[in-house]
């Protein structure tokens, strides 16, 4: 669409109004930040409206990059005025993402839901804000379908209420925007975000074919993010029972938490728990 400005943002605030306005609290809110576009521009979104938020930063220690990331949100934060709490994995839990040789991605998964679930709850928060974004809800559903995991794609929602009683509810407020629409809202706020992507990320090359679709049949990604949310309760539930691991007592489906498994596994013998 060709839109001036004044339109674009209308446009863009009405699509991200739907979910904030619909399931976010006014305050106890805890923002994850990467220091990618999508949550720099999440936490823009909701200071400029005045929401009562907290950023929250994991330093995974992915060599400098980790470091980087780091400073420039400090800055960020600061310029904004808005309280930022980080966690450094290597020095409060004695192991980081970049000493893992296999499938770092994966580990690094486990990684922030632990702690962004962990850290923000036990210091008040009421729900967890990411920058997830209508592609990637896309490419998750996409996944899902070819890997035959349909269950999955009952958690691809704008808003997911808490589980457990340890568990935070956790809302997507980019949920109806993609890439592309977060780009220029970027650029129009002049948001500062790093384009440096993390050296352990794999090129996946889903998003550039929704927006090749998206060239032959307007509004593709629009309506098919639409359809995922319709969809969703359809899917078949995992009925995976709870508990607390037995290490750290957080929410698990084993007896030990997958976190505390990784720690045990990566922290070296002189820094084990
Ligand atoms: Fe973590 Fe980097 Fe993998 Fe993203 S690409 S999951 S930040 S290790
Ligand atoms: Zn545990």
């Amino acid at each position: 669409m060709n839109l001036c400005n004044d339109c674009f943002l209308r446009l863009f605030s009405r699509r991200v109004d739907k979910i904030v306005k619909r399931y976010m609290p006014k305050q106890g809110i805890w923002v994850a930040l990467s220091g990618g576009k999508d949550s720099m521009a999440l936490l823009h979104y909701l200071w400029e409206r005045e929401y009562e938020v907290t950023a929250y930063h994991i330093n995974l220690g992915i060599g400098d990059y980790s470091n980087r990331m780091e400073k420039m949100i400090r800055d960020y934060t600061t310029n904004l005025g808005i309280e930022l709490v980080i966690t450094n994995l290597r020095k409060e839990y004695g192991f980081s993402i970049g000493d893992i040789r296999k499938k770092p991605c994966s580990a690094c998964g486990t990684v922030k839901r632990y702690l962004m679930n962990k850290v923000p709850r036990e210091n008040g928060a009421q729900i967890l804000a990411t920058g997830h974004n209508m592609d990637d809800f896309l490419e998750f559903f996409t996944k899902n379908m070819l890997g035959k995991n349909y269950s999955w794609n009952r958690k691809l929602v704008p808003y997911l209420p808490a589980e457990h009683p340890k568990l935070l509810p956790k809302i997507r407020p980019f949920y109806l925007v993609g890439d592309r629409e977060i780009e220029i809202y970027a650029r129009i706020k002049n948001i500062v975000y790093s384009e440096e992507k993390c050296p352990l990320a794999k090129f996946s090359g889903w998003k550039e074919i929704f927006y090749e679709i998206e060239k032959k049949k307007k509004d593709f990604r629009y309506q098919m993010i639409r359809s995922v949310w319709d969809m969703s309760s359809f899917f078949p539930e995992e009925r995976v029972k709870l508990r607390e691991c037995k290490i750290c007592g957080e929410p698990t489906s084993r007896d030990i938490c997958a976190f505390c498994t990784l720690r045990e596994k990566y922290t070296k013998d002189d820094q084990k728990f």
